[in-house]
């Protein structure tokens, strides 16, 4: 059954889950690998991917860094009738700086993540790096931590929010008791805000239930994304299951709708 919709643009026809809903990966990097090896693995899982690459300023440091115009229709033109959707993952709030909106118009979404955080120093500093310096209080770093999320749902016109409630490692084991009542909902009243459609990784195992349920119940939609690397993508069991015990339907559900980004239509 095709997406309703589905634009000439996206692909047709999505493969459903015995559910109904659309077996799709949003959060799949291209890195260490081929859009050939690619596709092939997205049709033996039978899950459509959503193809991300980092876009923003030079400042960000991934193997490849979207910064331009031409660098964006580089990899738009690239993934043009693969039979995927097209997005990047948006790097800092700065990161729609270097282009034009009729470029951003070429992406059908737009991810990010909170990962990168302001160092001590107000540089970028990925928290997952052994080398991030925390906060050695952990309640205040959360504290920080969802003021960052707020900044970055705020002020960068996203589609989607990726890696939703993860935490650094150091902290990791206090998950339930660091995501307080209080801290999910600041996070989640701004993805309903924004209408921002919130990520359940199937990667990260996250998030838990206790914060998918609060998001569904203020109205939130929801995503698959694995955030893998060759040949981890299309594996969606963690995030399939959420839906199945949260009960979700098609409608709960978000997927890009071929009118492009939300940056580009906002603009
Ligand atoms: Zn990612």
């Amino acid at each position: 059954m095709p997406h309703p919709a589905c634009s000439p643009a996206l692909p047709a026809d999505l493969p459903l889950s015995p559910e109904g809903w659309p077996l799709v990966d949003l959060h799949v990097h291209p890195d260490n690998s081929t859009l050939a090896a690619i596709t092939a693995l997205s049709q033996e899982r039978g899950v459509v991917f959503g193809m991300v690459e980092h876009a923003g300023t030079k400042e960000n440091v991934y193997p490849r860094v979207l910064s331009t115009d031409a660098e964006l229709l580089d990899w738009t033109t690239a993934l043009a009738g693969q039979g995927v959707f097209k997005g990047v993952q948006a790097e800092w709030t700065d990161w729609a700086v270097g282009f034009s909106t009729q470029a951003l118009g070429t992406l059908d979404y737009v991810l990010t993540d909170t990962m990168t955080f302001p160092g001590p120093d107000g540089r970028r500093m990925k928290l997952w790096e052994k080398e991030a310096v925390l906060d050695a209080n952990p309640e205040r770093f959360m504290d920080h931590y969802v003021d960052w999320h707020l900044q970055i749902l705020e002020q960068s016109p996203l589609d989607v929010l990726a890696n939703v409630s993860w935490i650094p490692t150091p902290f990791a084991e206090r998950y339930e008791a660091l995501w307080t009542e209080a801290r999910m909902a600041k996070v989640i009243e701004a993805f309903v805000r924004h209408g921002i459609a919130m990520e359940i990784s199937a990667g990260f195992q996250l998030p838990r239930l206790r914060f998918l349920r609060e998001a569904k119940a203020a109205g939130v939609r929801f995503c698959f994304g694995s955030n893998g690397r060759y040949p981890a993508m299309g594996k969606l069991d963690y995030a399939l299951q959420c839906a199945r015990d949260l009960e979700l339907t098609a409608a709960h559900l978000w997927l890009p709708e071929g009118n492009g980004p939300r940056g580009a239509r906002r603009a």
